[in-house]
């Protein structure tokens, strides 16, 4: 067995990004590797989550969570390995899903920690697939969007942890059609060839709005939005009557300096008496047993795929969320410890 280190690294948020974040923005430092207090349990991190709403928490700016403090070790989802425990029902060698991310060795109070199990499914897809993501695209899907069997779906950021399971779910319980967009041809073949979208398109190839109206002829009844901007108007342009457009993300703003001018067709929500509801993953843990279980067994049966992008290296985990940013991954964008 492998001794546990007396020191170990840790993020630090150093600086408030202006525009994109940059490497400045972020310190490695050492600390020590922590003691378990009364009813904790430490950690040695596995897998680290990089995910989009932490540019939000770069910011100071008042959200639905915390500003990340300045000089302190950054949070964020995390699985990883028992490896001292204080705290009943948690012993050595156990695996946890916790928020301590960021870090190679984390403190955790056993009430914020969830036992996963690695011979259940591996340790990474209880950050992804069978995750936050996951039951971000099932609730959203399912229960904000209201979807319906027969029902046109169009998802942005397709080829993402949460939109390229908002599409196969879509197909699995009887959409008419999908219709997805990404970044890359390469994204788009995937979409199309591996997980079964009837049309994608790629958003740098040309306008979104005549892309989708070529991909979505008879218009699309849900619009599950990652991206915001001109692709919520084009989607808002497509919409057929009654639609339901679920608001979850729009990556495409968090970097932007300045207010962003789409969408400009809001009036038509009226004459297409469209529903837009805004989604927080947070609000729809009552489905967490559900999702996983309809889930778990469409990865099972391998009728839902998924992807994982897995950098190597804490010291490569900014870079990792860069790269998320940019559109590097295809799936999840995970950090490995190894
Ligand atoms: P992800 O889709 O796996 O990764 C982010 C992707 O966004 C990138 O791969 C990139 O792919 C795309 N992107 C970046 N800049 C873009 C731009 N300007 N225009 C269009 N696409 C852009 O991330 P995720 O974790 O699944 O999250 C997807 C969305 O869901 C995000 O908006 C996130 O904030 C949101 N979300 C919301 C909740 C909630 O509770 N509301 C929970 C989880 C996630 P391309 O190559 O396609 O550009």
């Amino acid at each position: 067995m492998t001794e546990t280190p007396t020191t170990s690294r840790e993020w630090h948020l150093v600086a408030r990004p202006q525009g994109w974040p940059e490497p400045k923005d972020f310190a490695l430092r050492e600390a020590a590797v922590p003691q378990p207090g009364p009813g904790q349990i430490v950690v040695r991190n596995v897998f680290l989550s990089v995910d989009p709403y932490m540019r939000g928490r770069m910011s100071a700016a008042k959200s639905y969570v915390e500003p990340y403090e300045l000089g302190k070790p950054m949070l964020g989802g995390a699985v990883g390995r028992v490896v001292a425990s204080a705290a009943e029902g948690f012993a050595e060698g156990d695996h946890v899903l916790h928020h301590f991310g960021w870090r190679e060795y984390a403190a955790v109070n056993a009430k914020g920690a969830v036992k996963v199990d690695p011979e259940a499914a591996p340790l990474s897809t209880y950050l992804g697939v069978l995750g936050m993501p996951g039951l971000t695209a099932y609730a959203g899907l399912l229960r904000v969007a209201d979807f319906k069997e027969g029902d046109t779906v169009f998802v942005s950021g397709a080829a993402g942890a949460v939109g390229s399971q908002v599409g196969q779910i879509a197909k699995l319980k009887g959409a008419a059609r999908v219709i997805g967009s990404a970044g890359s041809d390469e994204k788009v073949r995937v979409l199309t060839e591996e997980y079964g979208f009837d049309a994608a398109f790629n958003y740098k190839n040309g306008p979104v709005a005549e892309q989708l109206q070529a991909a979505a002829p008879d218009g699309i009844d849900v619009y599950f939005d990652n991206v915001g901007g001109d692709h919520l108007e084009a989607a808002i342009g497509a919409m057929n009557v009654h639609g339901r457009i679920a608001v979850c993300g729009m990556i495409s703003q968090y970097n932007a300096t300045e207010p962003t001018p789409a969408p400009r067709n809001l009036a038509q929500i009226i004459a297409k008496r469209l529903r837009i509801e805004g989604l927080l993953v947070g609000d729809h843990y009552d489905l967490q047993q559900q999702f996983v279980e309809e889930v778990s067994a469409w990865v099972r049966s391998g009728e839902l795929k998924y992807r994982e992008t897995t950098v190597s290296g804490i010291e490569n985990t900014v870079d990792a969320f860069l790269g998320m940013l940019r559109g590097e991954n295809t799936g999840k964008m995970l950090v490995s410890l190894g």
